[in-house]
């Protein structure tokens, strides 16, 4: 493992984006940055700018409009880098599924390695998940560098 992977896996950047979430997923989100759980001692840091996130936390569900601004992060995110649906709404649409502007889950916009479910889930879990995601990404760049090799 090179310095810039054990750097990344000991302090990774998450970014936020709240695709159309009616919040309740939002303040279990940012209750993992308060003194309780005070993620950041883990190094797990929020950032505002993709071209600096390691770890994309989408909550809500995806309509129309946020589609695109969607994409448009997850593009502009360096590899690797591993995305995070937190909440029922973000798994599949949840409570909002049948909706005329809903499109679905994240994964109808992008893949998808970690799901969190739950309406909220609790901040253990989506600490949980932003772990599973930094395996996931670990598994994918050595399977990468296999390739390379
Ligand atoms: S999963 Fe529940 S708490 Fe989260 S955005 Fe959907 S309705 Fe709100």
């Amino acid at each position: 493992m090179g310095l810039i992977d054990i750097a990344r896996s000991k302090s990774p950047w998450i970014l936020h984006f709240d695709a159309g979430a009616c919040n309740g997923c939002d303040i279990e989100l940012l209750a993992c940055l308060t003194p309780v759980y005070d993620v950041e001692r883990f190094g797990i840091i929020n950032i505002g700018n993709p071209k600096h996130a390691d770890v994309l936390l989408v909550t809500g569900t995806v309509n129309k409009r946020s589609a695109r601004v969607l994409r448009n992060l997850y593009d502009q995110m360096p590899e690797p880098k591993a995305v995070v649906a937190i909440g029922a709404c973000a798994l599949s649409g949840g409570v909002f599924h049948q909706c005329y502007n809903i499109l679905g889950g994240v994964d109808a916009v992008l893949p998808v390695d970690v799901y969190v479910p739950g309406c909220a889930p609790k901040p253990e879990a989506i600490i949980e998940g932003v772990v599973m995601a930094l395996g996931r990404m670990q598994e994918r760049e050595q399977a990468r560098k296999r390739g390379a090799a």
